[in-house]
């Protein structure tokens, strides 16, 4: 397929290699535009605007957070945005982590200027993205969503396509990161606690991931917790913020209470105060110890 791939940070540089690797052809685009660089000497055509990443069957973006994404989309008066951009019949695949409302605004003007519009967020760190290892959740108009498979194929091990409106996936995907960020958070909770009393962490998360808790949450955000490896980040800790308030503000538009959705983001909102943004999002478990009279989550 013709390609235009739109976001090559963390996330989005390792789907569009493996877009080339599949044999797509894909044009990129990024905001800053030295991070093109290392796909261009895999096979892409870099461009400097988002229209001309437009120009293919589909644009996929990964980009940071609702506002990025509206202002890719939208534009403004100086420049145009996929909306303005793609082709009529063309679709628009969104992989980014933003709210259902925006999910909801990118399915109706899409419909309006005759584009499919899918959501396609994703679960898996850095490493499962360039690993092709990612779980893809899509949700669309089915007859969309399975010609994608091609797309989604080249990027993940498995696909769920979830429903037919797209800010379904959008739902799950905040779901999802909601349950990992509180597995980081009771889990520093132990580790403080069994650290304390002088248990070796690494032979604990042995313990607890080798029995009841042999889960890959458990298992990647245990490591991480243990070795205290916050940085570089695989996902920031603003980032994980961005998707509790999400989260939240689903709940609230639901009118369904998430008293943990709550507290987390009072406890994401510690560890920036702290000097975390940049952190990786599992250094948030390193707030129970720091607590505890132990290492703050950032360096001095
Ligand atoms: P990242 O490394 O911070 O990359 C963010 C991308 O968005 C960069 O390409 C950045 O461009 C671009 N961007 C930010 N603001 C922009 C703006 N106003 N206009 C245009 N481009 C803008 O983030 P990431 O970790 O790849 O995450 C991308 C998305 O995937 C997020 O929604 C995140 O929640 C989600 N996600 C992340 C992970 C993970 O483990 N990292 C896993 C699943 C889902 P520049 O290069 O110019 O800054």
């Amino acid at each position: 397929m013709r390609i235009g791939f739109i976001g090559l940070g963390n996330m989005g540089s390792g789907m569009a290699a493996n877009l080339l690797a599949a044999g797509h052809e894909v044009t990129a685009y990024n905001r800053s535009p030295e991070k093109a660089a290392a796909l261009v000497e895999r096979g892409a055509t870099a461009v400097t605007t988002v229209a001309d990443a437009c120009t293919g069957d589909v644009v996929i973006s990964m980009l940071a957070d609702d506002p990025a994404v509206e202002s890719v989309t939208f534009g403004d008066v100086d420049t145009a945005g996929i909306l303005a951009s793609l082709p009529q019949g063309a679709v628009h695949v969104s992989s980014s982590t933003i709210s259902v409302a925006l999910a909801d605004r990118l399915t109706a003007a899409h419909a309006e200027a005759g584009q499919h519009f899918v959501s396609a967020p994703v679960f898996g760190r850095p490493e499962a993205a360039a690993a092709a290892k990612l779980f893809v959740v899509a949700a669309g108009d089915p007859a969309v969503v399975q010609d994608l498979s091609p797309v989604f194929d080249a990027v993940g091990q498995r696909t769920f396509a979830i429903a037919p409106d797209p800010k379904t996936a959008n739902l799950v995907k905040l779901s999802g990161n909601f349950l990992i960020a509180s597995v980081i958070e009771s889990l520093g909770e132990a580790m403080a606690l069994v650290g304390k009393a002088g248990v070796d962490k690494q032979q604990y998360l042995e313990l607890l991931t080798s029995t009841l808790f042999a889960a890959p949450a458990y298992q990647t955000y245990g490591g991480l917790l243990a070795r205290r490896e916050f940085e570089p980040a695989g996902f920031a800790a603003h980032l994980g913020l961005k998707d509790v308030r999400l989260l939240l503000a689903a709940g609230e538009q639901l009118e369904v209470p998430l008293p943990i959705g709550s507290l987390l983001r009072d406890r994401f909102l510690s560890l920036l105060a702290g000097g975390g943004r940049d952190l990786d999002w599992s250094a948030l478990g390193a707030l129970a110890e720091w607590e505890a009279g132990g290492a703050r989550p950032a360096p001095d």
